[in-house]
């Protein structure tokens, strides 16, 4: 039996080791990955890795973003717009909540709606800078308010739209943030990911039956009846299928992650959103000690870590 604490902990390091995990990978292709001998947080010897002088260990953006969305709702007691998009900027600007205060890996789309946000958009508006973005730079953070959220399913819905708006305002990435708040909530009352998700699906029909525009997104461009297959990419929707995809096929933490990984493309952030899932599922303990053990930045989340499970 995992206890709620392991299973919050998992969620939080899930995330953040499984972007550590795949930074160096990322912008390879699944072709090149295959070749290797194996995967792992520190790769191959002969493999060029990418995000090259950043150490074994380290979260990016994902990470960062991550953690300035639960330090913001730990503080605030709620989902505080201005207050998270502050954060958001303050990562960016100074590094906030990154290790050694090095930002790296910065999505296009998230770069140009936080300077639009520091020009004075406000933070309902500024992630419509991009009028058709659809990148996974909201789903990859999204995942600290549903081990944080106490509300109804609805509830819980609502906030999952919101907070993608500082960034990405497009209808799909919202619809993608709801699905996965809700199938991290089923995973964290102890469903399976098969159970979770279905359950998450009937939740947000019942839910967007009032709001024809998100039922349209969420059967038309997710299309949550078929069956997940993913790629690795940047797509906001490919990202989810693809950490549905891996979370269905493995049975472990590693296991989802190296099967992340071995996707190519866009592998910290798939490999981040399947394993915060994963992590709650197979709790804190499933995450293998050698990748712990490499893990930087353990003094930077200490405090808010201890304020979640609390
Ligand atoms: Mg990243």
């Amino acid at each position: 039996m995992i206890s709620r604490k392991d299973k919050l902990l998992g969620g939080m390091w899930g995330l953040l080791v499984g972007d550590a995990a795949g930074v160096p990978y990322e912008f390879h292709s699944d072709d090149e990955i295959a070749l290797l001998d194996y995967i792992d947080i520190i790769p191959p010897k002969n493999f060029e890795r990418s995000h090259n002088s950043v150490k074994a260990g380290t979260w990016s953006d994902d990470g960062a973003q991550a953690l300035c969305l639960l330090d913001s709702l730990i503080y605030c007691g709620k989902l505080e717009l201005q207050d998270f998009a502050e954060r958001l900027l303050k990562w960016y600007e100074e590094g906030y909540f990154a290790v050694d205060e090095n930002v790296f890996d910065v999505g296009i789309q998230t770069a140009e709606s936080l300077r639009a946000f520091r020009n004075g958009m406000s933070p309902e508006k500024s992630g419509m800078i991009r009028i058709n973005g659809k990148g996974n730079g909201s789903l990859m953070r999204v995942l600290p308010l549903a081990l944080w959220h106490k509300g109804s399913d609805e509830e819980l819905v609502e906030d999952a739209h919101k907070q993608s708006l500082v960034t990405h305002g497009h209808t799909c990435n919202q619809v993608c943030c709801a699905i996965y708040c809700l199938l991290s909530r089923k995973i964290l009352n102890g469903l399976d990911i098969s159970e979770g998700y279905a359950e998450a699906v009937k939740s947000l029909r019942n839910i967007y039956s009032k709001y024809p525009k998100f039922e349209e997104e969420l059967e038309w461009s997710i299309r949550p009846d078929e069956n997940a297959v993913g790629h690795g990419d940047g797509y906001v929707v490919d990202c989810l299928r693809s950490a549905i995809m891996v979370l269905k096929e493995n049975d472990t933490y590693e296991k989802v992650i190296k099967a992340a990984i071995s996707l190519g493309n866009d592998t910290d952030t798939t490999a981040a959103v399947a394993g915060g899932i994963a992590g709650i599922k197979y709790g804190v303990q499933s995450i293998p000690q050698k990748w712990m053990k490499i893990m930087r930045g353990k003094d930077l989340v200490e405090d808010v870590f201890e304020k979640l499970i609390k």
